[in-house]
């Protein structure tokens, strides 16, 4: 993307990570003067041997949204791992679940990719579609009031615009500078990420494993015996394992995977996050609209977290270009409206979702853990249901912005 000395824009983009590069390549794409801000530059060199530590499961939705920009090709001729089947078992008794993606007559359920692909793919997209790129600069002031909503960045420019939408992340600063509250509660889990080398091969297959204290991921990248972890424990445990050396790191991690996958070897260095959910009271104020992290936040156990994001940045773009296209102000709250509506009902049902199943699989209960057994089991064989449940995971079903379609 170009630096600009232009001022005046329809729509400023405050944060340039996966749903931010995504809004603004929409809304450029729809016709629109875009400027994407970021107090970060991006990392646009490519180099085979590093991996990123933040990986995602991309569900179907979410790969055409990136295709719909022209930006899949590019993540793909990057690297990208698609994974055919799932299984997910519970530590605690004999329940087990399979997925696969015959069963719905699909090539695979969906890709693992790399976070610095996903923005670099999207990022050679957003250049190409015209979008501005103000970075390395942070929002300092916002001052609304009149037809344009200014915002002064800390290098002393200041951009005026129509809308500015905040995808700045978890603690998003429009969010506060808008004035819109949000509630936040801890999960009690940190998140520990590690890419481990596997004896067997990963069979393109993404495990999870329920255990009463968290969660185990191992989600499969593109070489057969490589996966990124995604080992969700309480703090103190979390610190633990980060502090172990790596032979008693890996005695850990293979005996809390049940050696599913032979001997594991860590590949590189550790990190963990804290996992909190956390969810705005609204996404839209005067000339202010939120997406992603920056208006919701939720456990990686489903491993949606991005693909919402990416789903507000989608349905974001059709709700503004339809404003745009009958001649209306994009940034006023009528305008805005019908995205709130749409996501935050969507995201909603996700992040409780989540706390229902978290709680489920959080308890030494055993009456609940008999239940999640049976129910495991039951539904591993409810044919119908199981291919439902498998296309509304993927972005299949449900109400979907027409870009994901
Ligand atoms: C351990 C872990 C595992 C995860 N696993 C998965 C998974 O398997 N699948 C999945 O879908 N999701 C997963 N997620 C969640 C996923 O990473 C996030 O939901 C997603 O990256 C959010 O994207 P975003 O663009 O909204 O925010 P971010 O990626 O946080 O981007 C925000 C951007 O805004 C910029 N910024 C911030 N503040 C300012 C400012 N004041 N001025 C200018 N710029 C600013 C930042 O530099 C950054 O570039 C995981 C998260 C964690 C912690």
């Amino acid at each position: 993307m170009h630096r600009s000395r232009a001022s005046q824009y329809d729509a400023l983009v405050l944060g340039g990570g996966v749903v931010g590069l995504a809004l603004a390549g929409a809304l450029a794409q729809g016709g629109l003067k875009v400027g994407v801000v970021d107090k970060e530059l991006i990392e646009a060199g490519w180099s085979e041997d590093s991996r990123d530590l933040r990986v995602s499961a991309i569900t179907r939705a979410s790969q055409r949204l990136f295709a719909r920009l022209g930006a899949w090709e590019a993540m793909a001729a990057l690297r990208l791992s698609p994974y055919q089947r799932m299984r997910v078992w519970d530590a605690a008794g004999g329940g087990e679940i399979g997925f696969s993606a015959a069963e719905i007559g699909e090539p695979d359920l969906g890709h693992i990719v790399e976070n610095r692909v996903l923005r670099l793919g999207l990022y050679q997209a957003c250049q190409r579609l015209g979008v501005d790129w103000l970075s390395p600069a942070a929002a300092e002031r916002l001052e609304r009031g009149g037809e344009l909503a200014r915002l002064s960045l800390d290098d002393g420019r200041v951009l005026k615009a129509r809308l500015v939408v905040g995808a700045d992340g978890a603690r998003s600063w429009l969010r506060e500078a808008a004035g819109i509250d949000h509630r936040e509660s801890d999960y009690g889990h940190h998140g520990l990420v590690a890419t481990i080398r596997t004896e067997h091969a990963h069979e393109h297959t993404a495990w999870q494993r329920f255990q009463s204290d968290g969660v185990l991921a191992f989600l499969p990248l593109s070489d057969p015996n490589l996966c990124s972890i995604v080992w969700s424990v309480p703090p103190e445990r979390a610190a633990e394992l980060k502090t172990l050396d790596s032979d008693g790191f890996n005695k850990e991690l293979g005996h809390a995977f049940e050696h599913r996958l032979g001997r594991v070897e860590l590949t590189g260095p550790r990190a963990s996050f804290p996992l909190t959910m956390r969810h705005a009271a609204r996404y839209i104020a005067e000339r202010v609209a939120l997406a992603g992290d920056a208006a919701h936040t939720i456990h990686p156990l489903a491993g949606q977290g991005v693909n919402l994001g990416l789903m507000d940045a989608a349905s974001l773009a059709e709700v503004v270009l339809k404003a745009h296209a009958m001649g209306r102000d994009i940034g006023l709250e009528t305008s805005l409206r019908p995205y709130e509506r749409w996501r935050r009902g969507e995201n909603t049902a996700m992040l409780a979702a989540m706390d229902g199943f978290k709680a489920l699989f959080g308890s030494s209960l055993f009456p609940l853990q008999l239940a999640r057994n049976i129910g495991l089991s039951l539904f591993d064989k409810a044919a119908p249901l199981k291919a439902l449940a498998i296309k509304r995971a993927m972005g299949l079903t449900g109400d979907l912005p027409e870009l994901a379609r």
